[in-house]
């Protein structure tokens, strides 16, 4: 297993424990009968040790989370969100966060974009799609086109305001997906051309 300190820079788990949970397993009690689980292989054939109930033998899978959020844009100027929560207090980001249950990615990006920012928007096409293996999570961002420069932020932020290229603090970035994403962004911009980047994030 990575060693979890290293992991900050891709996620949005806190505290950095969740990654051992992530790894290492969260489930220690059956969620339908309250029993204690035991990592086996079930007996269908998978190949993964899974959370297996010792009493009812309900198999409990872990998968991914989605992390969405926006490129908002105003001319030749992004929105990035100096955070007030941990992790990574105090670094600037994209708006972004964990997508619940019910939304659509884009609906969880908008929604977090209008929590974290207080902009307004109008949500465009999905711009990149990135997988975190290594702490189990895929992140997702639109572009969305800034329909005013006045920002409302909720508590989640410090400040919210606008940054051309050359502005970025690109070494007060809060994630390594918000750097990709905005290295993406400008470099499409500058093309004439936005397209949909989909890569891993080793
Ligand atoms: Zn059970």
């Amino acid at each position: 297993m990575a060693d979890w300190l290293d992991l900050g820079q891709d996620c949005l788990c806190y505290p950095p424990r969740a990654h051992f949970m992530m790894f290492d397993r969260t489930i220690r009690h059956c969620r339908h009968c309250g029993a204690p689980v035991a990592r086996r292989l079930p007996d269908d054939g998978d190949t993964k040790l899974r959370a297996i109930c010792t009493a009812c033998h309900t198999v409990h899978y872990e998968n991914p989370l989605n992390v969405v959020g926006t490129v908002p844009h105003w001319g030749d100027q992004v929105l990035l969100c100096k955070r007030n929560i941990e992790p990574r207090k105090g670094k600037w980001t994209l708006p972004a966060g964990f997508m619940e249950l019910g939304e659509s990615t884009s609906e969880g990006a908008a929604r977090e974009t209008t929590e974290e920012a207080g902009a307004q928007f109008i949500m465009e096409d999905l711009f990149t799609v990135m997988s975190v293996a290594r702490v189990g999570q895929v992140h997702l961002y639109y572009r969305a086109r800034l329909t005013s420069d006045v920002f409302d932020p909720g508590h989640e932020t410090m400040e919210a305001r606008l940054f051309k290229e050359d502005e970025i603090p690109w070494d007060e970035l809060a994630f390594r997906t918000v750097k990709e994403t905005l290295e993406h962004y400008f470099a499409d911009r500058q093309a004439g051309h936005f397209s949909t980047h989909a890569f891993d994030i080793a």
